[in-house]
This record gives C-alpha cells, structure tokens and sequence, in this order.
C-alpha cells in the first residue's frame, strides 16, 4: 500500500488543489492532505477553518483524509506513513521552487520522493491569493472554488471590513 501526502496553505482550497488530491487519490492508496499551521504567509482562515473547507470539499474522495500539521513536511509525511510527497505544478514559475523543496526533502528525509502533478489546463492560472481577491472585489467563483467556498471567503472579509471599516 502506497500512502501520499499533498501538503500546503490551502488558504483557502481552490478548484486547482482538488484537481491534483482527486488526480493523486487515484494514484496512490491512501492521501493524507496536509494543512499547514503556521506558514510565513499572512492568511485569510485560521487552520480550523482551512482544514474544515478542505475536508468538506474532499469528503467524497474515500482514501482522502485532511489534517494539519507543524514542523518539518517531512516529518509529517514520516507521521502519516507516506513514501511520496505530491505537490501541483502550474506554470514554469512552481517549478524552480518545487525543485528546491524537492531537494531539501531528499536532503531531510532520502526515503521519501517528491512527485509533482501538472496542474490541468483550465487551473493553470488560479491560485489562492488571486481567488481571494478576485471573490473580494465582487467578481465570479465559478470554476474557482466550490461554492460553500467562496461563501466563506466573502463572509471573512465582510467580517473583516466591520473590523476596520477603511479597509
Ligand atoms: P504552498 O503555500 O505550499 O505553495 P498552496 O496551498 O499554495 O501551498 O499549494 C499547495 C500545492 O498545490 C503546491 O504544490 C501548489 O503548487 C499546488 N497548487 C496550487 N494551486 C494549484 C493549481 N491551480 N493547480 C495545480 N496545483 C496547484
């Protein structure tokens, strides 16, 4: 049996990650999606939140589970029971990054491998932060994220601009 992590932000999660868990999910026996607790990015959802819009949009995939995570990727996958690591690629910009987390990874941990799935044609430019504000400033989901997403995407920053009106 075969287990795979696919970590990330997942801040929140787009139509292009459910693309790749769906797509690895068929690959491997078992996903374990990975949140990441604490990244150096600023975030729009706290993990709870994160992690409960990922599983809600995965819950119909049944060797898919969603959980966070602290410390090293490699750790957790360690954690997990997990051989492979699965990242998504979009544009040739992913992959001078993806190459140098691929590398550390082996450097970490040599007995895990790193695969990286092609993004498909219609998610090749969609990213979380270009969601986020796309949704912010009134403009269409469809195709983006689910719903149930997008919904709480404009709730966070309704609750956001009540907070601070001159946002
Ligand atoms: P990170 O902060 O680790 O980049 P993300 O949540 O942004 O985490 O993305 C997790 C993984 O999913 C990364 O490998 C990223 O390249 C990939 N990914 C993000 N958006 C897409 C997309 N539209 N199509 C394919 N892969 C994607």
């Amino acid at each position: 049996m075969t287990a795979a992590i696919y970590p990330g932000t997942f801040d929140p999660i787009t139509c292009g990650h459910i693309d790749i868990a769906r797509r690895a999910a068929e690959i491997f026996d078992r996903l374990v999606v990975g949140v990441y607790d604490v990244p150096a990015k600023k975030l729009l959802f706290s993990t709870e939140e994160r992690v409960w819009l990922a599983a809600r949009a995965l819950d119909d995939i049944g060797n898919v589970e969603v959980t966070s995570f602290g410390g090293l990727t490699v750790d957790f996958a360690r954690k997990a029971g997990a051989k492979v690591i699965v990242r998504g690629l979009r544009a040739l910009s992913d992959f001078e990054a993806e190459m140098q987390l691929a590398h550390f990874y082996r450097k970490m941990a040599p007995e895990l491998d790193v695969v990286c799935l092609m993004s498909s044609l219609e998610y090749g430019f969609l990213s979380a932060t270009m969601v986020k504000e796309i949704i912010s400033l009134g403009g269409q989901s469809e195709g983006l994220v689910p719903d149930f997403v997008a919904d709480a995407i404009r709730q966070e920053y309704a609750r956001a601009k009540e907070a601070s009106p001159r946002r």
